[in-house]
């Protein structure tokens, strides 16, 4: 349950009036409305979507959040009464590799004998593009996706189901300001454009991913479904668990350099069918999300409000710090042990996987879940 300091932003529909998105604010075990409540701004909360208050930019933002802080009347609505939604329009959705616990690890998987680490990793931010009309809310369920892959052991590829659907867990961070194409966007400017943080899970298939990613990346793979948390946290919120990131130390390419911190000490836990499976620490992340948007601006690259920028999987150095499955069961050869005599290489249809995460302060960040469902066919 959210604190009444962290004052996340998302977009409901209350149970009596399935039609109507408002946008609202959580505080505890409840939502304020922010269509009916008195506060600055009321027009940008008109619309049923953050879109207008995103792209207000941070003066409003903070105007807004102070209001708040300071206790505001409203309606309030009961958080079990309300369907949550995609909070704002997704304009590009862009997956970073920032965790170098992660990539070293599947380095290791895909690349085996080689160096874990590709000679760019620990010069730049890499990352692909994923694909904005594939996010959908904490709660909805995810179709198996169908595939071209080749099996265990043979040559030739088939088409059918994927056989090692995964999970990877993530931060998302949302872009409110938008900036001009041309011009760089240098880590100084980082809040000036960046809003806030939620939680992604990027469904991956593993089977095909592997069939397709060389030479330009993943693509199918990904782009069927990728979860997010419904609550959007504001980096103001924030402040108190700010941190060194690795890559600030050691030789850096100058547009790199971070001139605050904007690692953050946050823990995430993978739940799956209920059961704890990972607990993976994003303060170990190599690159911050400062250093995120300063590499994909450096090239006159444009910002784009709502734009999701998301982490990559997020894996600390300790068993039971790995952020997907592919990880925790060594490439699908060491299936997880779970409670009740299960066991998981991979996830089966009508698994549920839960992200979630709490600053090092003990706040809740907030959720993402989802539920397989058997492939179509
Ligand atoms: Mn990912």
């Amino acid at each position: 349950m959210f604190d009444a300091e962290t004052l996340p932003f998302g977009v409901f529909t209350a149970l009596d009036q399935p039609g109507v998105r408002r946008v609202g604010v959580a505080v505890e075990d409840r939502i304020l409305d922010l269509s009916q409540a008195r506060i600055p701004h009321p027009a940008l909360f008109a619309y049923g979507t953050l879109d207008p208050f995103l792209v207000a930019g941070p003066e409003v933002w903070d105007r807004v959040r102070d209001a708040l802080l300071e206790g505001v009347g409203g309606p309030y609505l009961p958080m079990s009464e309300a369907t949550m939604h995609v909070p704002f329009t997704v304009a590009d959705y862009v997956d970073f590799y920032a965790s170098e616990y992660h990539a070293a690890n599947l380095g290791r998987l895909f690349r085996p004998g080689g160096d874990p680490l590709t000679p760019n990793w620990r010069h730049q931010p890499l990352a692909y593009h994923g694909r904005a009309g594939g996010v959908v809310v904490s709660g909805s369920t995810v179709v198996r996706p169908s595939g071209q892959y080749v099996p265990h052991g043979a040559h030739t590829p088939v088409f059918g189901p994927s056989e090692r659907l995964d999970f990877e867990a993530e931060l998302g961070f949302v872009v409110g300001v938008p900036s001009a194409l041309g011009t760089p966007v240098s880590t100084a400017f980082f809040a000036d454009h960046v809003f806030g943080v939620c939680l992604v899970n990027d469904w991956s298939a593993r089977d095909l991913q592997a069939w397709e990613y060389i030479p330009l990346g993943p693509f199918l793979s990904k782009s069927f479904a990728t979860s997010v948390s419904p609550w959007v946290v504001p980096l103001a919120a924030l402040q108190d668990v700010r941190v060194p990131v690795p890559s600030s130390s050691g030789p850096l390419a100058a547009y790199l350099r971070e001139t605050a911190d904007w690692g953050l000490d946050i823990g995430l836990e993978v739940r799956l069918n209920g059961e704890t499976v990972s607990r993976p620490p994003y303060r170990t992340t190599h690159w911050s999300p400062a250093q995120m948007v300063a590499h994909l601006t450096v090239n006159g690259a444009a910002l784009r409000t709502g734009d999701l920028l998301a982490s990559g999987t997020v894996s600390g150095p300790g068993d039971g710090e790995e952020g997907s499955l592919i990880e925790l069961t060594h490439g699908g050869e060491k299936p997880l042990e779970l409670p009740g005599g299960a066991s998981r290489a991979w996830l089966e249809d009508y698994d549920e996987v839960t992200v979630s995460a709490s600053l090092a302060d003990g706040r809740y960040l907030g959720e993402v879940a989802g539920r397989v469902l058997p492939a179509v066919g």
